[in-house]
């Protein structure tokens, strides 16, 4: 895949038995949403894993000093929360990056008949709410489906024609091919932080195997 050093897929057993929990048709809506949050854990410790920090040293009660670190990058986070399947997703990321200012953005794809071969979903926006975006920021978008790129192309559009972040990065939980491709064309300063890529896209633009629909199952 062109660009793959843009391209991190969580391989760690942790976050695939979650993915895996998530894949299967029987798990049910609280087992899903949990699954959700935990993967938005998991997601927030590889990001915070790729950002600047720097060497600080402290005072113990012991009265001998230690040297560790202050995640300086985590103090400038926006997170971009695409509703509404990244709701879930986005507390877990929020756990391990507590500072995030959050943004809201709702974008739902028009599912009308067979989306195969071109998948360019119209996307209806009725809704979002963009914090300043600051030049220092790591601008994290969360959406757990990145299927045809439609909805993310739609949101990454109306976030950095006016704004500049230091990163860029979209956190999903299952990528197609079609979606990253499209993505990384547009914007190729994205990073994509992701637990899987899927075979393809059914003729409805659903990621195959992938795990279904991501907010009716978290919501039921
Ligand atoms: N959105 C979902 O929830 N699932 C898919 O497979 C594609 C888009």
């Amino acid at each position: 895949m062109k660009n793959s050093k843009q391209i991190k897929v969580i391989d760690h057993p942790l976050a695939q038995e979650v993915l895996t929990t998530l894949r299967d048709k029987n798990t049910g809506q609280i087992a899903f949403r949990k699954g959700l949050v935990k993967l938005g854990r998991l997601t927030g410790i590889e990001i915070a894993r790729t950002m600047n920090y720097k060497v600080i040293e402290v005072d113990t009660p012991t009265g001998v000093k230690a040297k560790g670190v202050l995640l300086t990058d985590a103090q400038n986070v926006m997170i971009v929360n695409v509703l509404r399947a990244a709701v879930p997703f986005v507390e877990g990321l929020l756990k391990v990056l507590p500072y995030a200012r959050q943004s809201i953005v709702s974008a739902k794809r028009i599912e009308e008949g067979i989306a195969a071969p071109n998948f360019n979903f119209r996307i209806e926006r009725s809704y979002s709410k963009i914090s300043m975006i600051y030049p220092a920021d790591t601008l994290i978008v969360a959406d757990p489906m990145l299927a045809s790129g439609s909805t993310l192309l739609a949101v990454l559009d109306e976030i950095l024609k006016c704004n500049s972040p230091k990163r860029t990065i979209v956190a999903s939980v299952i990528s197609a091919p079609l979606g990253i491709e499209r993505i990384l064309d547009k914007f190729p300063q994205v990073e994509i932080f992701t637990a899987a890529i899927d075979e393809g896209l059914n003729e409805h633009g659903y990621i195959l195997p992938g795990l279904g629909d991501a907010g009716d199952r978290a919501f039921g």
